[in-house]
């Protein structure tokens, strides 16, 4: 071996050029090495408020989720730098920007010069409402930025009564804000009469779908709609409508109905806890199930509107309960209703909405499966999905919300209606709405029709 040993020889004739090439060999090896194991910023750099400060674990598919949302917005970022607005650096009013066809939050971020890290933020603080995501075509979002171009306001529009906003606080993270404006209510009699069939009928006055299928609901199994419906048979509804300066909000709400079917007339009426009853207050809309499971699963964290983040101290509530149920439980709807989305979330994972009769609604997070589509009318105890452990999660578990006036409540311990008739101490009130909602809808009072009577909301 007589390069090696001529090697040696030089390199012990020359200790300090063999020194220094070493020094510079493993300096470099270094810098090579720090270069591919410094991690750049990612989700799990972030912790959400309820986690607890526990790490965070996840399934091997939810890391792919992740990293794939992670390629996208990177490929987004690199593929046409001509699209991204200059940074903007000086204090603007607000930008306002419509969701278009195939628009993410991520392009939208991008193109506005924010930082993904502000992106994630934004979600984080959105996991109890989810206001942002899916993003809804047409919808009116404003982006209020700082003069260093870094976002401080998200306030997306949801109508002229209500606006949502994310606003960063000191510690960079964004608490959720809403904006309402009191809404005048106008309630009206309508008089009118079967022609065809009942969704015909209903159809022509310009009702909506929501309250055609309240009344079918009411009168199911009293009216037979098939065979007891006549030409010409009368009907009567109050409707409610809300209005602020003259432009109608949200839906028209169905406050009574009458209808005369073979000689009998049936009254249904809407009481304040958003169920319709008949003029003694027996019920005539189903009760809600207060477990969304078979069996009670212990309660892993319990819903806390109030909750504060443990570090920053700003509001970070739970606005669900979380239900220790293994991966693929049985996921039950708690009442008759719509499905109203199916989506996925960041940190919500898989999840359902769904719209109960009367003022009630649930959220279902973090699911494996769901076995419903949108627009799908269930029943109180149908199997809508399997738990999971999607999204942002500690372990496998079920969030379950349930809203009354799309407000989240408790869902464990809020007095629901698992009873059938109306309360005692809430009759009287019940009785002077039946008397008023009578006289209104009677045929003798007919030249009354444009008779209004005009509410202020007292909230
Ligand atoms: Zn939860």
């Amino acid at each position: 071996m007589p390069f090696i040993k001529y090697l040696a020889d030089w390199a012990f004739q020359a200790p300090r050029i063999w020194f220094a090439i070493n020094v510079f060999a493993f300096v470099t090896l270094l810098l090579v090495y720090k270069s591919l194991v410094t991690p750049t910023k990612n989700l799990d750099d972030y912790v959400l408020p309820n986690n607890d400060l526990v790490p965070v674990l996840h399934t091997p598919e939810e890391k792919t989720s992740l990293e794939k949302a992670e390629g996208l917005y990177d490929s987004f970022f690199s593929d046409d730098p001509l699209q991204s607005v200059e940074k903007i650096t000086t204090a603007l009013p607000p930008i306002k920007y419509v969701i278009k066809s195939g628009d993410t939050l991520a392009r939208i971020f991008s193109r506005l010069g924010l930082s993904k890290e502000s992106m994630y933020s934004v979600l984080e603080a959105d996991q109890e409402y989810l206001v942002l995501d899916p993003l809804q075509l047409n919808d009116e979002y404003e982006f209020t930025l700082d003069d260093q171009g870094e976002l401080v306001k998200l306030t997306r529009v949801i109508d002229i009564s209500k606006s949502v906003s994310y606003v960063r606080h000191d510690n960079g993270g964004f608490s959720y804000e809403e904006n309402i404006k009191p809404v005048t209510y106008t309630q009206v009699a309508v008089h009118s009469e079967i022609s065809g069939n009942l969704y015909l009928s209903a159809q022509k006055i310009g009702l909506s779908e929501a309250n055609v299928s309240i009344i079918y609901g009411v009168l199911k199994g009293r009216v037979d709609f098939r065979k007891d419906l006549r030409e010409g048979d009368p009907f009567d509804l109050i409707l409610k409508r809300g209005t602020i300066d003259g432009v109608q909000v949200g839906e028209v709400e169905l406050e009574a109905l009458q209808m005369t079917v073979q000689g009998v007339t049936y009254r249904a009426f809407l009481h304040s806890d958003g169920r319709f009853y008949d003029k003694d207050g027996n019920s005539l809309t189903p009760s809600l199930r207060r477990w969304p499971t078979y069996k009670e699963y212990r309660i892993s964290s319990s819903f806390n509107n109030k909750r504060l983040h443990p570090i920053t101290g700003r509001p970070a509530p739970h606005n669900g309960v979380d239900l220790a149920t293994p991966i693929g439980t049985k996921i039950l709807a708690t009442g008759d209703g719509v499905v109203t989305r199916v989506a996925n979330h960041r940190y919500a994972g898989r999840y359902i909405v769904i719209d109960y009769t009367g003022p009630y609604g649930a959220r279902f997070l973090h699911l494996s499966s769901v076995l419903v589509k949108k627009g799908q009318k269930v029943k109180r105890g149908q199997v809508i999905a399997l738990s999971g452990n999607t999204g942002r999660t500690t372990g496998a578990h079920l969030h379950y919300e349930l809203h009354v006036n799309g407000r989240p409540v408790n869902p464990m311990t809020t007095k629901i209606p698992t009873t059938q008739s109306i309360s005692a101490d809430a009759k009287d009130e019940y009785n002077k709405d039946v008397v008023r909602w009578v006289s209104m809808m009677s045929r003798e009072n007919i030249v009354n029709q444009e008779d209004l009577s005009v509410i202020t909301d007292e909230d």
